[in-house]
């Protein structure tokens, strides 16, 4: 544009008066390929307007939203992405499921490609530095962990190994069933809650028992279960059966309340087991899922 004494805020009209529609001798020279282009016409009544050119070549108004799916259009779906993301699972849990199937949370293996030479060992086990693969599930810890929930969720003969799980859990538990769903949770809350147990033991000095941390993932799904709406099915009765809890069934509105009561009109809630029914009910429309570290069972 210099060299053609071009101005860099000229207009498309102010150039076509200038070079009568022609491309400069330096230009054509330079880029051959300019001859192949159609000679433009300017309507000079018309309004000047900017247009956005598709990938496929046509003109259209911008906006972020056709921008967006043109940017993204080239990009395969992950195969794991119905692990993380469903409406059931829980925001945080998902953030972090989201961060472990990328290897992307800040495990010691990491820490040590930073520089640092300090000696590390898994706070689970104390036994081998905690990466990805080891703390779900290889992890002398978290191995126990998973078993417990496996076996809750009706799986057996499952990998251990990281990778093969997200692969396994991808493919064989990506429906919409309420079984398919509840895999997921399970698998969600274990990662969530074996990351926060890891956490816990190195910046809080907190340790929980293999067992203490099932419960509290028993009691995560179940909560989680209320607040479902489902259809009443088969598999639906047998998942009622095997989490020890009342889905609200869509069809005839049954649903069980008073399980939790409200302790001294605060928000913390009380897990009532069946058994010990002897409690004024108390209604709860939804569950305050970020609170659920509150609950106690008593
Ligand atoms: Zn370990």
């Amino acid at each position: 544009m210099y060299d053609e004494r071009f101005r860099a805020n000229m207009i498309v009209k102010e150039w076509m008066e200038k070079s009568n529609g022609n491309w400069p001798e330096g230009w054509i020279s330079k880029f051959p390929s300019l001859l192949n282009l159609q000679k433009v016409s300017l309507d000079v009544q018309a309004k000047d307007v900017i247009k956005w050119r598709k990938k496929d070549g046509s003109l259209c108004n911008f906006s972020v939203n056709q921008t967006y799916r043109e940017l993204i259009s080239d990009e395969d779906d992950v195969e794991w992405w119905k692990v993380v993301w469903f409406s059931q699972n829980i925001p945080k849990y998902a953030f972090i499921v989201w961060l472990a199937v990328q290897n992307k949370l800040t495990t010691q293996d990491k820490i040590k490609q930073w520089g640092s030479y300090d000696v590390m060992c898994c706070a689970l086990c104390r036994k081998d530095s905690d990466a990805h693969s080891h703390l779900f599930f290889e992890c002398e810890y978290s191995k126990e962990f998973w078993g417990k929930v496996l076996e809750k969720m009706g799986v057996f003969g499952s990998t251990y190994k990281w990778n093969d799980i997200v692969a396994e859990m991808s493919r064989k538990f990506n429906r919409n069933s309420i079984k398919c769903i509840i895999r997921r949770l399970c698998f969600a809350a274990s990662v969530y809650l074996v990351w926060q147990e890891r956490n816990n033991r190195i910046f809080r000095d907190e340790i929980r028992s293999t067992e203490e941390l099932f419960k509290v993932l028993i009691d995560i799904v179940r909560m989680r279960l209320l607040s479902l709406k489902v259809k009443r099915s088969n598999v639906v009765i047998r998942a009622q059966e095997r989490w020890n809890v009342k889905l609200y069934i869509a069809d005839t509105h049954e649903r069980v309340f008073g399980k939790f009561v409200s302790l001294n009109n605060s928000r913390s809630l009380q897990w009532l087991e069946p058994c010990s029914l002897e409690f004024s009910s108390v209604r709860v429309p939804f569950l305050p899922l970020g609170r659920l570290d509150g609950l106690r069972r008593i």
